[in-house]
């Protein structure tokens, strides 16, 4: 039998005539297989939130999945819907690296194929009432459930370096806050950031004839190359999903291992895996395009309608706009819909809520799925290839586990992330 029957008939007997009712709060990459999986184990699911609406809305036209196709794919319970299976009914083949205009289209067919239509309204706030969640919708209608889900992405956690806080947005935006860079046009930009999303950005720039350059602390660029991953020896140094360096990928592989392994190779393992680097696929379209390696931003100063940036090597560029490729932090209490109750009665660690088997939190029926599970599971729960290991984990803890009526616990349960483990 294969492992996909195998966790089927594992887990859909145990839901069927039980009332499971789950509300699952994002429609992304882990909300769509979550949901996915947990109707196809006969439980009563609820998915609000804008299918794609991360990838629409916060990523430029024009980029590239940096993930390699084979760890691309959003999991669905049978393996039906696969990046294959989408290329093969729409007839046509997709280019790779895969285009971020065909991984939406993706997403909405997985959506669709999936399960029965999602209900696009935002959760406001999650809160806990009579042992069970009530969630409030943006149009002030609330629903309630057994469990509730926060697959709700990392929009929340982008993170903005504070000597950047007295900067308007109009002249210091971060790279999330664009879907189209040709507004820039004409303009003169400066990139900081040294990971791939300040490389794409800068290198769609430059393609746009916008006066670029790409600012970065690290002395040289790290670039990331498909070359070593490729045969046996690929295969032997790689996992599948391609998740960390040479070695490190297969333990990474491996969420449910690396949750029992001290919490400081765990940091370790997410460090490496999520070191600032760029696809090679990027290096030929950076020809010509300025590049400052080894240097940073110390202040930046409004001066006539411009910005005049002064770097650490004395000297200055002025520039119409900077745009600040400089990632996500994971801080759970970002989410705004997350109650104060409920928030002191998560056990977070580095700002990620510490998980269970069942990436279910210390608010007994509140799972985790995506970024915030980093801490408990490692950075394979942060990229589209941890989707089959979140699924099906949560899908099998919910079909075997009813929700403890454990009370919600007060503030002192807030661990402070500088001692705790
Ligand atoms: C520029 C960039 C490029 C990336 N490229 C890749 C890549 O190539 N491969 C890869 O594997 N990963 C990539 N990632 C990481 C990627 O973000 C994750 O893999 C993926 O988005 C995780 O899916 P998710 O479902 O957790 O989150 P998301 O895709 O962000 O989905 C979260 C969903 O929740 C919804 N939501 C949020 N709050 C609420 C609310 N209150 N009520 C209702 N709905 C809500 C949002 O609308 C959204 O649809 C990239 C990230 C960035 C920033």
């Amino acid at each position: 039998m294969g492992d996909t029957e195998h966790f089927i008939q594992g887990v859909e007997a145990k839901m069927s005539g039980q009332k499971t009712d789950v509300i699952v709060i994002g429609a992304g990459p882990y909300g769509l297989a979550a949901s996915a999986h947990l109707r196809g184990a006969g439980a009563n699911v609820r998915v609000l939130g804008k299918p794609m609406s991360f990838w629409m809305r916060h990523m430029p036209k024009g980029m590239r999945l940096r993930s390699p196709w084979a760890a691309s794919h959003i999991a669905d319970p049978a393996a039906a819907l696969t990046l294959d299976d989408f290329e093969r009914g729409r007839g046509e083949r997709i280019d790779r690296p895969v285009p971020l205009s065909d991984f939406v289209a993706y997403g909405h067919w997985f959506q669709k194929l999936a399960g029965p239509a999602i209900d696009e309204r935002q959760a406001e706030r999650v809160e806990r009432a009579d042992g069970r969640f009530r969630v409030l919708l943006d149009d002030g209608e609330s629903i309630e459930s057994e469990r509730v889900v926060v697959a709700a992405g990392i929009a929340a956690f982008a993170w903005r370096p504070r000597e950047f806080d007295h900067v308007p947005r109009k002249f210091a935006s971060h790279s999330s806050e664009h879907d189209d860079l040709a507004r820039f046009a004409g303009q003169r930009v400066a990139v900081v950031g040294g990971g791939q999303s300040a490389f794409e950005s800068a290198v769609l720039l430059h393609e746009a004839g916008v006066d670029v350059e790409l600012i970065m602390r690290a002395p040289r660029i790290r670039w990331v190359g498909r070359a070593t991953r490729k045969g046996f020896l690929g295969r032997l140094l790689f996992d599948r999903t391609d998740v960390g360096p040479a070695g490190v990928s297969h333990i990474v592989a491996r969420p449910m291992l690396l949750r029992h392994l001290p919490g400081s190779m765990r940091r370790a393992a997410m460090r490496r895996s999520l070191a600032p680097g760029a696809s090679l696929w990027l290096r030929p379209r950076s020809e010509g395009m300025a590049i400052s390696t080894g240097r940073h931003v110390t202040a930046a100063t409004r001066v006539n309608g411009h910005l005049e940036l002064a770097l650490d090597d004395a000297t200055t560029r002025r520039v119409d706009h900077l745009l600040l490729a400089t990632g996500y932090r994971v801080d759970v209490r970002k989410y705004g819909f997350l109650s104060p109750s409920l928030l002191a009665a998560l056990r977070i660690v580095e700002g990620h809520p510490v998980l269970d088997a069942g990436l279910e939190s210390s608010v007994p029926g509140l799972h985790f799925l995506g970024a915030p599970a980093g801490f408990s599971f490692g950075p394979l729960v942060r990229f589209v290839a941890g989707t089959q290991f979140g699924a099906r984990a949560l899908t099998t803890w919910v079909a075997r586990h009813e929700v403890k009526q454990a009370p919600v616990a007060s503030a002192d349960r807030i661990v402070d992330y500088r001692t705790a483990e």
